[in-house]
């Protein structure tokens, strides 16, 4: 069990707030590949966004501060990314936790 007051926050790269990090999606970089980190179990460096800054990622801008806080200078899979965080938002995964 976790002690209170000792959950660990994370800072949202589009956004810059600070929550805790289970509230946030966190989102990590693999063999050139970008990946939506559901489950907070990929190791390596991760980032996180908010929930209201994730259809963001849409626009370029967003994208790229993304990959910039990975360290990444790109995917191979953009496209495909997009597409799955589409998917999310669609079946409404990011919706009311942040
Ligand atoms: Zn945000």
């Amino acid at each position: 069990m976790p002690k209170k007051g000792h959950i660990p926050e994370r800072t949202c790269v589009i956004c810059r707030k600070k929550a805790p990090k289970y509230t946030l999606h966190r989102f990590c970089i693999k063999a050139g590949y970008i990946i939506w980190d559901r489950d907070f179990r990929t190791g390596g460096r991760g980032a996180y966004l908010c929930s209201s800054c994730i259809e963001e990622l849409k626009k370029r801008k967003a994208f790229s501060r993304l990959l910039k806080a990975l360290r990444a200078e790109g995917v191979k899979n953009r496209e495909a990314f997009l597409e799955e965080i589409e998917r999310g938002v669609k079946s409404g995964f990011f919706r009311g936790d942040s």
